[in-house]
């Protein structure tokens, strides 16, 4: 099958094939004719699919025929959760496009940057703006930007713009697109929330892997090792030799953990570098490209980074820390073994994140045996601190507050209040519905 037969002119074989792609990949093959049919699309998208040219190349095969935007009017908008993810996108669709006969203008419009630059490119209008949904508000409430010809609405990772707690700036956005326009949802996992945004936006969708929700590819390999604590650092410095000249993507709690992790092992002589929240968007971006480019050996992240960033041919991702959501930890692993390549997944399992883990690996029915390396053998008995009752997750600083986190702080107030008045069984209940 060829990109060709799926509809596609002719003037996209040569950037496709300066890309390396020989062939549609599942869900292109399925995306390409229904959304150039003017099909709304539900896709269920795997990790590393190729879903971002499932709905770009269609959507290029459209605008090619169709009239430049109006002054500050935007044809295409592709809602994103991250900054990251709107770049990518934004690349991508800037090499699709490249030999088209009609020239296409594409803007990744989000916050941390200078807003003055964004309102400035738009000023002309632009066929496809990538948004993440706050700085698109603002961009509206500044003119810069008019939705009301928005054709076609493309919602790209849904379920982690709900996770990130966009769901009212979505709402807001979505009340300000004309109700004729095609729409196009992609999301790796379905909660409810995802449901409910799928009835209220899709129009008797195509609907594509569905049933293959959550799949990890099976060139993945996920190895879970018992190490203490402290000795995480150097199990990471063992297997950093073990694999010299590979890339590791390293996922830690804190921005505090990345720097503290990224100096020891600079100092033990490797090339490591950070991608946190606390870091300008230039360095973000400059530590992406390096890491990207191959520069630089270790990338050392926040879960800033675990979703939707595509790294090729990235052999290793760490789990240094283990995530706060089962969820998450797909999302980090699936960051290597794209698009057909081998990769490990290492999780560190020290004594107090035992039965996290295990919560981990049942809420994502998997199935991952525990090993011990040679050298780095965890102590078989936990120290005190690993005994003390967890707190439970705690909220990511500077993020907004999810509706877990909240339900569980008005647990933690009630059960306080009734611990004087009686017993909490309300808060109980519910909080376990909600787990
Ligand atoms: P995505 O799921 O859109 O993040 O894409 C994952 C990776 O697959 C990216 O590196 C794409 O460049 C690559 N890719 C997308 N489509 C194809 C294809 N048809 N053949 C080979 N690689 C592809």
């Amino acid at each position: 099958m060829s990109f060709i037969s799926l509809g596609l002119s002719g003037f996209f074989q040569r950037a496709l094939d300066e890309q390396g792609y020989e062939a549609p990949t599942a869900i292109q093959a399925q995306a390409i004719p229904a959304v150039i049919s003017g099909r709304d699309l539900l896709a269920a998208a795997e990790t590393g699919s190729g879903k971002t040219a499932a709905y770009v190349l269609p959507l290029l095969e459209i605008l090619q025929s169709q009239d430049a935007p109006a002054s500050n009017c935007a044809a295409v908008l592709v809602l994103v959760p991250t900054r990251e993810l709107a770049l990518q996108v934004e690349t991508s669709i800037k090499s699709y496009s490249r030999y088209m006969p009609r020239r296409v203008t594409s803007l990744a419009v989000y916050g941390g940057v200078s807003i003055n630059t964004q309102m400035q490119a738009l000023r002309g209008g632009c066929d496809l703006v990538i948004a993440t949904p706050g700085r698109l508000l603002d961009l509206v409430e500044k003119n810069a930007v008019k939705l009301n010809q928005v054709r076609h609405l493309i919602l790209d990772e849904a379920d982690r713009m709900l996770d990130l707690g966009f769901a009212e700036e979505l709402q807001k956005v979505l009340s300000l697109l004309p109700p004729q326009r095609q729409n196009l949802l992609f999301s790796a996992t379905f909660p409810e929330e995802v449901d409910a945004l799928i009835d209220k936006l899709l129009f008797n969708p195509v609907t594509i892997e569905i049933e293959r929700k959550n799949k990890l590819p099976e060139s993945l390999t996920q190895r879970a090792i018992e190490v203490d604590t402290e000795q995480r650092t150097s199990l990471l410095r063992y297997l950093l030799s073990q694999h010299s000249g590979d890339q590791f993507l390293v996922f830690v709690a804190s921005k505090r953990a990345a720097n503290n992790v990224a100096i020891k092992l600079n100092k033990a002589g490797f090339n490591a570098d950070t991608l946190h929240g606390d870091m300008s968007q230039i360095d973000r971006n400059g530590a992406l490209q390096s890491f990207k480019a191959g520069q630089t050996q270790v990338l050392i992240a926040t879960d800033l980074a675990a979703r939707g960033i595509d790294i090729p041919l990235l052999p290793f991702v760490v789990n240094y820390d283990l995530p706060r959501s089962p969820a998450d930890y797909i999302h980090r692993i699936g960051r290597t073994a794209r698009a057909g390549e081998a990769g490990t997944a290492f999780s560190f399992i020290d004594h107090s994140s035992d039965a996290h883990f295990e919560l981990i690996v049942k809420r994502n029915q998997l199935t991952i045996d525990r090993e011990q390396i040679p050298g780095f053998e965890r102590n078989s008995t936990p120290p005190p601190e690993a005994l003390q009752p967890t707190k439970g997750p705690q909220p990511i600083k500077g993020k907004r507050k999810s509706k877990k986190d909240k339900l569980r702080e008005a647990a933690e107030r009630s059960k306080a209040y009734e611990g004087r008045q009686g017993s909490s069984i309300w808060s109980t209940a519910k909080l376990k519905s909600e787990d």
